[in-house]
């Protein structure tokens, strides 16, 4: 079971892949993180790549825990959604200000400091165009949504998913359907409706994808399936299905499908489909769902991103300061902490030469792989270390002034960053 309240890592991805159903992505997207296999997994990705191709409005969506501060490790979810938005998604960022207040004790005046502070200013600086962000104090969609997404699950169901107890605070109920609001409320037709929505989140948020997915399909009138090859529609509830299946039948025919309908079953076979057009036809319904349904929400969809390596080995934690690098971190202070980190270098120079580095276990090279989009640069740190003519200390000094150079970009761009604020906070809704 993956727990995302647990500090567990889950390396293991082979093995998530094939126990949790989550898919490996294919080569459409062309971004560094893809194609390093840094996002190693997906759900529902396909969505997003018919949104791109074919030039229609999509949502990328993630959060913030407005604790401590921003490092290299979370640094890789902005990386993706400054990705998705080069490709025309809208952003919206949840800060996490009653989460970190009920779980960690942080007022809301110190959680809106550190994260315009410590994170926003940084996203801006990262290249983060205009965009909404909101606090969760601050949203009641996401309030009134939450309440409304807890009518269609149940105890039984959260324990399945998250290995809830009888003891199990009441946060672990909450919180699941407040970040599944968190997503979903951007789909609401006053926001723009149903659109396709990418979530990059580290594997440890699988559950909560789950959840969200399961959600907004049980929201739908309109359940789209491939059956024998073909697209059927099934009309949920035990009313008369007639003008929802008209309705459905006039959209579908007015782009060239042919329908034949069944209002005993309450279904619809598009008889001449193909497995392939079951994400337009499952888009197109739910946008024309939403004007009879406030909630004909598109299932989210997910990228799952390898956990970068603290610099002492493990888990970059800010409990050991000295294993992870904050982006408001000094030059020299960053310095000093790579100069310390553990490698996958030999004993010796002699060995070193001899046999070669093991980039494939050293920090220091993640710090090239993860933080470095030239694929020729990279490779080549890879092929030298392997062919051992990259000794370690020179290799930290390289990594060290580009980790350097960047927080140096950060550092100076920070007060024109913080300037541009009102461009992306948005107000509490009503
Ligand atoms: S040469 Fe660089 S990449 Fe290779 S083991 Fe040493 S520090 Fe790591």
């Amino acid at each position: 079971m993956i727990n995302p309240w647990s500090s567990a890592q889950y390396f293991d991805y082979e093995k998530l892949i094939k126990e949790f159903g989550i898919q490996k992505p294919n080569n459409y997207f062309n971004f560094f993180m893809f194609r390093r296999h840094l996002v190693f997994g997906e759900r529902g990705l396909e969505y997003i790549e018919y949104a791109v191709k074919n030039k229609i409005k999509f949502n990328a969506m993630t959060g913030l825990m407005p604790s401590g501060q921003m490092h290299l490790g979370n640094k890789l979810s902005i990386d993706q959604i400054i990705y998705f938005q080069s490709l025309g998604a809208d952003v919206y960022i949840a800060v996490a200000d009653l989460e970190s207040y009920a779980t960690r004790g942080i007022s809301l005046e110190k959680a809106h400091e550190t994260a315009v502070n410590e994170y926003i200013a940084n996203y801006i600086s990262m290249g983060l165009k205009p965009c909404k962000i909101y606090f969760q104090s601050e949203n009641f969609d996401t309030e009134n949504l939450s309440y409304i997404l807890s009518n269609e699950t149940n105890m039984n169901e959260l324990k399945a998913i998250y290995g809830l107890t009888d003891s199990s605070s009441m946060l672990h109920v909450n919180s699941p359907l407040i970040q599944a609001a968190d997503v979903l409320h951007t789909q609401l037709n006053h926001l723009g409706g149903p659109r396709a929505t990418i979530v990059p989140v580290g594997v440890d948020q699988d559950p909560h994808i789950r959840l969200m997915r399961d959600l907004a399909k049980r929201f739908r009138i309109y359940n789209v399936k491939i059956e024998d090859g073909k697209i059927s529609v099934y009309i949920k509830g035990s009313d008369d299905p007639k003008n929802k299946i008209d309705m459905a039948i006039k959209l579908l025919s007015g782009h060239g499908y042919e329908c034949n309908a069944n209002y005993e079953y309450r279904a619809i076979y598009v008889k001449n489909s193909s497995p392939e057009d079951k994400i337009k036809i499952d888009i197109d319904l739910a946008v024309e769902e939403s004007k009879i349904n406030d909630f004909a929400f598109i299932e989210p969809s997910a990228t799952f991103q390898k956990l970068e390596t603290g610099l002492k080995g493990g888990k970059m934690s800010s409990s050991v300061p000295d294993s992870l690098i904050s982006l408001n971190d000094s030059e020299s202070e960053a310095t000093r902490k790579i100069k310390h980190a553990v490698t996958g270098g030999k004993q010796t120079v002699e060995e070193q030469k001899k046999y070669g580095g093991n980039p494939d276990i050293c920090p220091v090279y993640e710090l090239y792989k993860y933080h470095n989009s030239d694929d020729k640069y990279v490779q080549r740190v890879y092929d030298e270390c392997k062919g051992g003519v990259r000794m370690c200390g020179s290799c930290k000094t390289e990594a060290a002034e580009n980790i350097s150079a960047m927080l140096k970009m950060l550092g100076e761009k920070k007060d024109e960053s913080l300037g541009k604020l009102d461009n992306y906070l948005i107000k509490r809704s009503s």
